[in-house]
């Protein structure tokens, strides 16, 4: 740990940053991670020196050394989260602390040197502060943030790095999904899997993603929005997307989510719903539940929704399932009535226009 103390911030201003009117323009129909604001926030590791060097500067490309061993093995973490506006238009973030204490996790698993959570939330505010401008107006979309962490030690040797950049950099969004089709159709993939017992599925790493991607591209190519995996040992239990929870709404009102156990990443997003449920007297059960006994209970009418739950995409039904053995639909393949009521409620907590009986709004202090 650094003896020294947290480090400070040096800040240095975009000299050039975009217009307003510019921004305006980018800011009515953003899309998802294609805008990007005027700064970012680094901060260095190193070992026997500790965090230091944190700076907010103008938002641009860093240069790292060919041998730098992110490039080689991949020792990267990320977090996502999003900033919205109050009524009053002041920003606020949707549980940061649950983000700062995932993101040591992540480094823990990836054994990757633990930012402290306050930092964290720090380097987080410090941006979302200085590009606040960027935030859409309420109901038009948010600030999403992305902090991330690598390994940058000069290296080839396979060891963990001696040395880290962290970083937050933030892209104004709208919809995570184009098309506005009422409910997603998902992919079951037979051929891969995501995150095996023992491996780094719990942790919100680079890795499981480029892990992800040809699955991903399959399900495009069947014409799916999404993959969906099953577990890596008996390949029929359902575990999650590529980047979200899943949920499964029964005719009795109770409700299922895969549990957590080491393969599946525990969201934030996926917490909050459980906690809203249970709040109204709904039965959350967290248990296994098989591919087959989805089809069954889509047939059977048993199961009347199904949802997908992530920061970026939210709360997002699913209609459909494809596999190679055929396709089911689920609740007509509309969006159902509870998923779209849970939706409007965690929505409406980050738009302030909720009550927010857990605290889990939290007001980005003033300069
Ligand atoms: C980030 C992520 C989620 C969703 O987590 P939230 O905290 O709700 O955004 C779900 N699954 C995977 C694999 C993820 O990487």
């Amino acid at each position: 740990m650094n003896d020294m103390g947290p480090p400070r911030f040096a800040t240095t201003r975009n000299a050039t940053p975009v217009e307003a009117a510019q921004r305006d323009l980018l800011l009515a129909d953003p899309g998802f991670g294609r805008v990007f604001t005027d700064h970012m926030v680094t901060i260095r590791y190193a070992d026997g020196r500790g965090w230091h060097d944190a700076a907010v500067t103008a938002r641009g490309p860093i240069s790292i050394d060919p041998a730098c061993s992110v490039l080689h093995y991949a020792q990267e973490i990320f977090e996502g989260m999003k900033a919205y506006r109050a009524a009053d238009g002041a920003p606020v973030l949707f549980r940061p602390d649950a983000n700062a204490r995932r993101f040591r996790a992540s480094a823990e698993r990836m054994a990757m040197a633990q930012l402290p959570e306050d930092l964290f939330i720090e380097a987080v505010e410090r941006l979302v502060r200085i590009d606040a401008d960027w935030i859409p107006a309420a109901g038009a979309g948010s600030l999403y943030l992305r902090p991330f962490m690598f390994a940058s030690e000069v290296f080839l040797g396979v060891k963990p790095s001696s040395e880290y950049l962290f970083m937050v950099i933030a892209s104004s969004v709208g919809g995570y999904f184009k098309g506005g089709k009422p409910a997603i159709t998902l992919w079951a993939s037979e051929d891969f899997t995501r995150a095996a017992p023992g491996g780094t599925g719990a942790a919100k790493c680079g890795g499981n993603y480029a892990a992800s991607l040809l699955a991903q591209a399959q399900a495009t190519e069947k014409g799916c929005d999404q993959v969906v995996f099953l577990d890596a040992v008996e390949r029929k239990w359902v575990e999650e997307l590529g980047g979200m929870n899943i949920f499964f709404l029964f005719d009795d009102g109770s409700m299922i989510t895969p549990p957590l156990g080491g393969t599946i990443l525990p969201g934030i997003t996926r917490d909050s719903i459980i906690t809203l449920a249970r709040d109204q007297g709904i039965e959350v059960r967290e248990e296994r539940y098989s591919i087959d006994q989805w089809r069954e209970d889509a047939a059977s009418g048993r199961l009347r929704e199904c949802f997908a739950c992530g920061t970026a995409a939210v709360v997002t039904p699913i209609g459909e399932v494809k596999t190679t053995g055929g396709s089911f639909t689920i609740g007509g393949a509309q969006a159902g009535e509870l998923t779209m009521k849970l939706r409007a409620q965690l929505t409406g907590i980050q738009a302030g226009t909720e009550p927010d009986p857990h605290g889990w709004l939290h007001r980005v202090a003033r300069d």
